[in-house]
């Protein structure tokens, strides 16, 4: 390194990966970059070994699903996050942290590593998509625009389960956190609102 090169700071910018089978990937990179972190798409175990915290974007659960077993990312995922990789899920993203999963297609599995129970396109026909603005506990300043689209809640949460926020409309759980996991029902990457990011670059930095 040549003198008067700056040294990068790892723990200042973390290496954040995004599940790159499917879904809103560059959403997630562009929010990622946005909140001081350092972003990469994450498609193979060793690139997962990589990276200091995951996103798992909003998509569709069963092709995530079918995805992680064609390219043998199932056992690895399940793996780094029993091992503590911290990570995040919007929407499908949220569906692949849960435990348990109701309404699923026939035999879907999940990475799992929350210990609660989600409830796929938990909202059903008439408000498959819809925008609310919601507060979620440790988020300060004005309540977030969540877009839910085709969305699950959370159904049953364990002890260990912290609720961030519910929805207005049903008053259902949307957000949660356990230890270094969160998810939410909805779509941060879809917003220029980046604090949820910023919460869960703050949640890999160990800050918080
Ligand atoms: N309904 C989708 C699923 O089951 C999730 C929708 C989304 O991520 N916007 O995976």
């Amino acid at each position: 390194m040549p003198e008067g090169f700056p040294v990068p700071d790892i723990s200042a910018a973390p290496l954040i990966g995004v599940l790159a089978l499917q879904g809103d990937v560059r959403e997630h990179v562009r929010a990622l970059s946005g909140s001081g972190a350092r972003a990469i798409p994450v498609r193979r175990p060793g690139e997962l070994e990589s990276v200091d915290g995951l996103v798992i974007p909003g998509g569709e659960s069963t092709t995530l699903w079918r995805l992680a077993v064609s390219f043998d990312m199932l056992d690895p995922m399940r793996k780094m996050l029993s091992a503590g990789l911290p990570a995040f899920g919007s929407c499908a993203g949220m569906i692949m942290l849960a435990d348990r999963l109701v309404d699923g297609a026939a035999g879907q599995q999940t990475f799992g590593g929350i210990d609660m129970t989600v409830r796929r396109n938990a909202f059903g026909r008439q408000v498959d998509s819809f925008e609310s603005d919601i507060r979620l506990n440790g988020i300060a300043g004005p309540a977030l625009r969540a877009v839910f689209i085709r969305a699950p809640w959370v159904e049953q949460a364990g002890a260990d389960v912290e609720i961030l926020g519910t929805d207005a409309r049903a008053d259902r759980i949307v957000a949660v956190r356990q230890g270094p996991l969160l998810a939410t029902s909805f779509h941060p990457e879809l917003t220029p609102d980046t604090r949820i990011h910023e919460l869960f670059v703050d949640i890999v930095k160990g800050n918080t």
